[in-house]
């Protein structure tokens, strides 16, 4: 395998069942190294569904079945050699409602490399202030980094976030709609943040606002679900500028040109 093409991922056929009702069918999608990929499509068309097979995360829920091949840097991530715990460190996440754990900042971010057996105090500082600088909270933060995690603004919290999930050094960052319930300066710096760091790692971001899907992916993929009876399906994926202004697809069309969803 080429270096260069670390942190790329290849679904074939993927398709995810909750219980006996199939709410993903047939998504084939390579998530190219070290850009940016936009999940979109109305509400309820299975972005979250999707993006949560790529660390297993749906394994949690319980009654979920993936089909098909989800292949990380050469491995099929479901194949029974695969730790999803160890997944997660390597692709990590960042969820709409930001989740800080109830301790300090510091606490936060060396949460993740202390599990890892890091426990050297100047190791863990400097992961501290490097995922905080990376996150663009360093400035706010750094004079009082035992504050706790809960007396922070809410686009604080969703930073710090970004910062604990860097903190693992991770190839492959999901978000799910991580500014929406951020307020327009949060919204911002996190855009900022995530042109900086896809130098570094792969980046796949559901969010429900098309403006946002333009500004900062370099390619986007439109899923819908058509009817009630179906499931969900891959529609269109392309280079972001060009889906959203020469869609190949009337579908994708119809849906950004804001006809429906
Ligand atoms: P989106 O993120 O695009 O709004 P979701 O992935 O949340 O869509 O949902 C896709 C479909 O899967 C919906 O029909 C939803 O009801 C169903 N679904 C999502 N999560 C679960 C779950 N934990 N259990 C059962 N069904 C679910
Ligand atoms: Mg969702």
């Amino acid at each position: 395998m080429v270096d260069s093409e670390k942190g790329s991922f290849t679904l074939e056929k993927v398709s995810v069942t909750y219980g006996k009702e199939m709410a993903v069918t047939d998504v084939s999608l390579f998530i190219p190294a070290r850009q940016v990929m936009a999940l979109i499509g109305p509400s309820g068309c299975g972005k979250t569904t999707l993006l949560r097979c790529l660390n297993r995360m749906n394994d949690e829920l319980g009654n979920v079945t993936v089909g098909g091949k989800i292949i990380l840097d050469g491995v099929d991530i479901n194949s029974p050699a695969v730790d999803p715990v160890a997944l997660r460190t390597q692709v990590g996440q960042v969820f709409q409602k930001p989740n800080p754990f109830p301790m300090s900042i510091y606490d936060n971010i060396t949460f993740g490399p202390r599990t890892l057996g890091i426990r050297k105090k100047g190791e863990l500082d400097a992961i501290v202030e490097d995922t905080l600088k990376r996150a663009a909270l360093w400035k706010e933060v750094h004079k009082n980094l035992k504050k706790h995690a809960f007396e922070l603004s809410g686009g604080q919290q969703q930073r710090l976030c970004i910062a604990r999930a860097l903190a693992t050094s991770p190839e492959c960052l999901l978000m799910d709609e991580p500014c929406s319930a951020l307020d327009p300066i949060s919204t911002q710096l996190i855009e900022d943040t995530m042109e900086k760091l896809k130098n570094a790692v792969t980046i796949v971001i559901v969010t429900h606002s098309m403006q946002q899907a333009s500004r900062v992916s370099d390619n986007t993929a439109f899923m819908l679900r058509e009817s009630m009876e179906e499931p969900a399906r891959l529609i269109e994926v392309s280079e972001t500028e060009k889906l959203f202004t020469v869609p190949s697809d009337p579908r994708t069309e119809a849906y950004i040109t804001g006809r429906f969803g």
